[in-house]
């Protein structure tokens, strides 16, 4: 049985014997937020995400044996909860396709320091479920949604799920008190922006945080051009001809999104410049795979196996030594460096790292 001061010791900065263990990479980013993808596959093809002539009937995702155990899940959360985590996204793929989730966000919700702990979803799967969810502990949910006409969702997606399904799910997930919801909507020029306005305004006057996301040059799969890319200021001043905004301060140190509030009090939205407007200097996630790859940097050629150091039946001391290492040589800015240069270099996919 694990004796470990990491196992179940709690948040670290309230645990005096782990002082000095909080790691700061080269640039002084600290470890706050811990993103965990539990499966690499889905049940949507999102033409940024898993285009299906790259993910098709042929693709090989991780076989059951590499992906790692809930209590595998669990034990890696613990230590990095104790190395300066407090915040846990759960992701994928599709997180809802992960039999039995609801145990696994019982056990994350159980670890002391986890303030909070929540899940970015497509929603096709939430309605039913949100219910079950909340009651083991998730505390709120992000929804991924991409346009609210059927043909042009069809285009994003390539599945026929009907847009009205992930909208029943954002419904059952207020109905849970997992609020507010966060709908997130990538945009694609050419594809989907103008479901800009559309969403906008469907989403203003409900209390949920609809966040515009600039395409991304995630994995090698997506075909990725700059010419494609919606800016976030070309998003924003948009909107803003429609429904004038107002900056609002950013909640926390590292919040990805710019917030701006209706001017008319319609609410708040949230635009995330990912590629115009990096935010690299703020950085403080760490993301795992599902077949437990520790991940520095979404735009990663590669991980760090952390699967491997469980299954060779190594401490939690010693896992914990080897993330504060990786983490302490840690000088990720690949947003900031983006290039023609970078964009033809490796990078692991998003469907595996989880966004
Ligand atoms: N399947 C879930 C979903 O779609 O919400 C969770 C995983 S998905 C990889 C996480 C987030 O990444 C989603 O909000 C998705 O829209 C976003 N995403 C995926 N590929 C992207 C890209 N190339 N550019 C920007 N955002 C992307
Ligand atoms: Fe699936 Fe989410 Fe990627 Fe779309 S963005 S293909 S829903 S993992
Ligand atoms: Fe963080 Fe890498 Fe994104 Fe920069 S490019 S914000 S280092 S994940």
């Amino acid at each position: 049985m694990e004796t470990s001061r990491y196992r179940g010791a709690g948040k670290a900065s309230a645990d005096p014997s782990l002082n000095g263990a909080l790691p700061a990479d080269r640039l002084g980013r600290h470890l706050h937020d811990l993103r965990i993808s539990v499966t690499d596959r889905c049940n949507f093809r999102c033409v940024y995400c898993m285009p299906k002539e790259v993910f098709g009937p042929g693709f090989r995702f991780l076989p059951k044996e590499e992906i790692l155990t809930f209590e595998e899940i669990l034990r890696l959360t613990r230590v990095f909860v104790c190395l300066g985590v407090e915040k846990a996204r759960i992701t994928g793929g599709e997180p809802l396709l992960r039999r039995n989730l609801e145990t696994l966000v019982r056990m994350l919700s159980g670890i002391p320091g986890i303030g909070d702990l929540t899940m970015t979803t497509n929603a096709s799967l939430l309605p039913g479920r949100a219910h079950a969810l909340r009651d083991a502990g998730l505390r709120r949910i992000t929804v991924s949604l991409d346009a609210l006409d059927d043909d042009v969702f069809r285009a994003m997606s390539s599945v026929e799920v009907p847009v009205r399904r992930v909208l029943d799910g954002i419904r059952d997930a207020e109905a849970a008190g997992l609020v507010p919801v966060k709908v997130n909507m990538v945009v694609k020029r050419g594809v989907n922006e103008d479901q800009i306005l559309k969403m906008a305004e469907y989403f203003r006057g409900t209390g949920h945080i609809l966040r515009f996301i600039e395409f991304m040059d995630v994995g090698n799969s997506n075909g990725w051009r700059m010419d494609e890319v919606v800016s976030a200021r070309e998003i924003r001043d948009h909107v803003a001809a429609r429904w004038p905004l107002e900056p609002v301060e950013a909640n926390y140190r590292g919040e990805v999104a710019d917030r701006y509030r209706y001017a008319d009090g319609g609410g708040e939205i949230g635009i995330i410049g990912s590629v115009t407007l990096p935010f690299c200097g703020d950085c403080n996630r760490a993301r795992l795979t599902a077949d437990g790859e520790f991940f520095t940097c979404l735009f990663a050629g590669k991980g760090h196996s952390l699967r491997s150091l469980l299954r060779d039946n190594r401490s939690d001391d010693e896992i914990a030594e080897h993330v504060r290492g990786i983490w302490a040589g840690r000088r990720d800015r690949y947003s900031e460096l983006r290039s023609e240069a970078t964009v033809a270099l490796p990078r692991v996919e998003m469907s595996r790292i989880g966004g």
